[in-house]
This record gives C-alpha cells, structure tokens and sequence, in this order.
C-alpha cells in the first residue's frame, strides 16, 4: 500500500494564468498545503501584487512576467524555475479566456462572428495550454514524473450559446488533453499524467457581465443556468481545490486522460 498519497508538499507546481481569479486561488491552496508554486502571467506588476498576498500564506511562492503564446517565454520560464528550484512536479494551464467579437451577440447570428478574434481566443485557449504542455511536459519526461492539468468547461461539450470561439477551442482542450495522456504515458511511462478538469459555473471576471446585473442579481442568463444545475448555484472558486489536489498527488497514480466536471450536476442533467 501506498503512504501518504495525498501529500503534495514540497511539489513545485507551476501556474499560468496564475494571477487571475481561479489560478491565483489554486496557488493558495496548494502553498497552504505545502507546494511550491511558480505563476506565470502576463503582466509583472500583477503578479507582484499576487505574490504578496500569497506571502501570507506561504513563501514558497515566485512569479515570472511572459506569454504562454511565446515558446522562448516559457523556456525563460522553466529556466528561472530551475535554477531556483531544481524541478517541476505539476503544470496547471489556467491562462485562458474569451474575448466579445468571438461571441454572438443577443442580437446577432453565427454569421456575425469575427474571425480575427474567433482565431485569437482559439489560439489562447488551445495553443496557450499546448505550448507549455511540451515546454514543461519535455523536461518532466526527462524525469518519468510529472502531471498537467488542463482547465476545460461545460461549453466543451455542449453548445452553451454565443461564446461559440471559446467552446470550439475547449472541446479541441478535452481532444489534447486524451492525446498528451497517451503519447506521454506510451512513450515515457506511468509517472506521467496529463487530465483536465471542467469547472461549472463560477462568477470570474470574464463572465461577471453576463451572469450577473448591476444590483447583484442574475441575469437572465445567469437564471438559466441555475435552473440546469441540479445544485441550484453557482461554485466557489475554493471548490476546484479538492479535484486538483488529488490530481496532483499520488492517490490519482492511475488517472490519466481524464476531464473531470466540477459543475454541480449541470452536466448529468438533462434539464427536464
Ligand atoms: P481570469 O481572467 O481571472 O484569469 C486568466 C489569467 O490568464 C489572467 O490573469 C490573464 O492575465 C492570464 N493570461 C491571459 N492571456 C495570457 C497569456 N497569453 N499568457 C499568460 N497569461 C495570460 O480567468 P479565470 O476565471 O481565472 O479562468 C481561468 C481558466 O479557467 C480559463 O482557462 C477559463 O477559460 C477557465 N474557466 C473559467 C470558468 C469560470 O467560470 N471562471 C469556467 C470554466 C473555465
């Protein structure tokens, strides 16, 4: 029998997106059980500010400004995290998002989409997580140990309308997801794990005007997706916490290829 299959002190884990609403809530969590977190974000004053909420609970914390778009970024990156630290345990892609001419707008049709911001919020979403899955994912299989974990959504699988741009690029997030999973595992053993997880619903900076009215109160919108939620709420961004910890740890030694819903129900219900 395995020992201690949930400890994840002393991983370093490294987060894009880091400074944003989930990925910086991750971070939290994971200095607050012991990991090491390296963010990566776009903009270094942000991350500063971030990393020195996170001193309270943790030191072990640093961040590097780049683009998870720029392959030369995210092998300054992995360099400055090897230097200070010597390894990289776990990668979670959370740099992502969406952006208004990818959407269709209340009185639009498809054929109103942009292409230039439809192609943007692909290559984010989908190039942002795959160009440091090889950066990161290379040297962790110089090691035979390492694990992703890709950030996925309810839109990946079904048509959630209007933010047709970003759902196209998740659902080809869940297809990358099953590809690194195989290749790695196939071609450089079981210590390597790459999954997803696929959050709900939960008030961020990207969809807070969609879901929500000035007041507070939900928009229509923001209604209907609390009807199709079993649960009858949105999550917390705290919630996602428990998923990524177990896969990281060891206690998910055998889960790979997996995109794990954390979404109240919405996704086993059929709405009737
Ligand atoms: P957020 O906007 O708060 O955070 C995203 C972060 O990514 C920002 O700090 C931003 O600066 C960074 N970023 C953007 N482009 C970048 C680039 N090129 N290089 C490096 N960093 C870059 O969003 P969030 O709500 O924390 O979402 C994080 C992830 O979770 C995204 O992939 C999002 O699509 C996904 N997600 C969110 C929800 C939700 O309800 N909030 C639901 C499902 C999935």
């Amino acid at each position: 029998m395995r020992d201690n299959l949930f400890d994840v002190s002393q991983k370093v884990v490294v987060i894009s997106g880091g400074a944003g609403v989930l990925g910086s809530n991750m971070a939290k969590y994971l200095l607050s059980v012991g990991a090491k977190i390296a963010l990566l974000d776009l903009n270094q004053e942000q991350i500063n500010i971030k990393i020195e909420e996170l001193k309270q609970v943790g030191s072990d914390v640093i961040g590097y400004a780049g683009s998870v778009l720029s392959e030369t970024d995210m092998q300054e990156a992995k360099s400055q995290i090897m230097d200070k630290w010597g390894k990289v345990d776990a990668l979670i892609n959370a740099a992502g998002g969406n952006m208004p001419g990818a959407t269709i707008g209340e009185d639009q049709t498809i054929f109103d989409l942009k292409m230039e911001d439809f192609r943007k919020v692909s290559q984010l979403n989908l190039d942002g997580s795959v160009i440091p899955s090889l950066v990161f994912g290379e040297l962790m299989s110089q090691n035979g140990k390492g694990c992703i974990i890709n950030i996925s959504s309810m839109t990946a699988t079904q048509a959630v309308t209007r933010v047709v741009g970003y759902s196209v690029s998740k659902a080809a997030i869940d297809n990358f997801t099953r590809w690194m999973a195989t290749e790695l595992a196939l071609k450089f053993g079981d210590g390597l794990r790459v999954n997803a997880i696929a959050p709900g619903f939960f008030i961020g900076n990207q969809n807070r005007r969609l879901l929500t009215n000035e007041d507070g109160s939900y928009t229509q919108r923001g209604n209907t997706i609390i009807s199709n939620t079993p649960m009858k709420r949105f999550g917390e961004a705290d919630e996602l916490n428990g998923t990524i910890h177990w896969l990281i740890s060891d206690a998910a030694s055998f889960v790979t290829g997996v995109i794990v819903p954390i979404d109240g129900g919405f996704s086993a219900f059929s709405g009737v």
